[in-house]
């Protein structure tokens, strides 16, 4: 399996007047070509921020402070954290090599152009196509992406779009360049349930035709479940477990993935709202806990140790990682347990 995109040790930091927040807080992890990665979490583990670091669209009182985001090309490599954020360089990469599929479809789009202009703006920002070649192309994509009558679709504007039709639309564009790498956050909250199903087949369907790699940031395990080859479990910006999709959902290991699984509706009994399976909510952005960031929910807390020192990312089965004092060297806890006592 070859290597797209290699993230090493990524810092994100917001700045305000109560201080610095860390979004991003030390993430490692890989994307593979043509694979489908899901990252998964609650809102406020860092999720977003990863992708808008990627993309080097983090808000403008973010930054990357630390980290390298190695993005495999053919004949080179690039860190796109080097890169001018308003550069030519990275806005040739975005579209081109990495798109992006937004929460809110509104968002992806302007309102005064039609989808056809936008969509044939991309094309034609990265490809040596004419007018015409660019609108039948944008024409395909949408026939694609199951848009209904696309010779007439093309011609509307997002507002006049049900919610449905223009997340259909806002996928062609983020398609409209063959990315390498298609990021979609949240893909399917702003949609009902029937929709919800046909993106996610859609989604699916198109990244296994188009060879592309395709990272889905979800609250929601179930859709993860459904789309992904492996999962990256993240919490306040840190990556506590990953793992290949069926080894994660048969044999989670970190208290926070454990909780997460049980808060899954199971199948036939329909969507609820979320279940609060897990005790407490996520702490205030200032109020990173010391030690383990997990450790003032955890069930499996281990005193003046998960509180004290960070775990170590291990390796429990292959391609198998997790970051918890429950599967490290026991050497660490021993010692800080006479430390205690003395
Ligand atoms: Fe829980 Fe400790 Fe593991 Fe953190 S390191 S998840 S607090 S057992
Ligand atoms: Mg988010």
């Amino acid at each position: 399996d070859s290597i797209l995109l290699e993230v090493r040790n990524l810092h994100t930091r917001f700045f305000s007047r109560e201080g610095a927040l860390a979004a991003v807080d030390g993430l490692s992890f890989n994307v593979r070509r043509g694979e489908a990665l899901g990252i998964a979490g609650e809102s406020g583990c860092g999720k977003s921020v990863t992708a808008q670091s990627i993309l080097r669209i983090v808000p403008r009182h973010g930054k990357i402070v630390d980290g390298e985001i190695l993005l495999h090309q053919d004949d080179k490599i690039v860190d796109l954290v080097r890169l001018d954020w308003k550069g030519r360089e990275i806005r040739d990469i975005r579209g081109r090599v990495i798109s992006m599929v937004f929460q809110e479809p509104m968002a992806g789009f302007s309102m005064a152009y039609t989808i056809g202009n936008q969509i044939m703006e991309v094309i034609q920002l990265h490809q040596r196509v004419n007018r015409q070649e660019a609108r039948q192309r944008a024409i395909e994509i949408l026939r694609r992406v199951g848009m209904p009558k696309p010779e007439q679709a093309i011609d509307a504007y997002p507002f006049a779009l049900s919610g449905g039709m223009r997340q259909r639309a806002m996928i062609a564009m983020a398609l409209a360049c063959t990315p390498s790498l298609l990021i979609a956050d949240e893909p399917t909250t702003a949609v009902d349930v029937t929709i919800q199903a046909q993106v996610l087949q859609l989604m699916k369907e198109l990244q296994e035709e188009m060879g592309m790699a395709l990272m889905v940031i979800t609250h929601d395990l179930a859709v993860i479940s459904e789309l992904c080859d492996r999962v990256m479990v993240m919490y306040l910006g840190k990556d506590v477990e990953s793992a290949p999709a069926g080894e994660l959902f048969r044999n989670p290991k970190h208290p926070y993935t454990v909780g997460l699984l049980r808060s899954v509706p199971r199948l036939g009994e329909g969507k609820t709202q979320e279940i609060q399976a897990i005790e407490g909510s996520v702490p205030g952005p200032y109020a990173r806990p010391t030690g383990c960031p997990f450790h003032p929910r955890c069930p499996e807390f281990i005193p003046h140790v998960c509180d004290v020192i960070p775990p170590p990312q291990v390796e429990v089965a292959p391609d198998h990682r997790v970051r918890c004092h429950l599967y490290a060297d026991v050497q660490p806890q021993q010692e800080a347990r006479m430390v205690a006592q003395n």
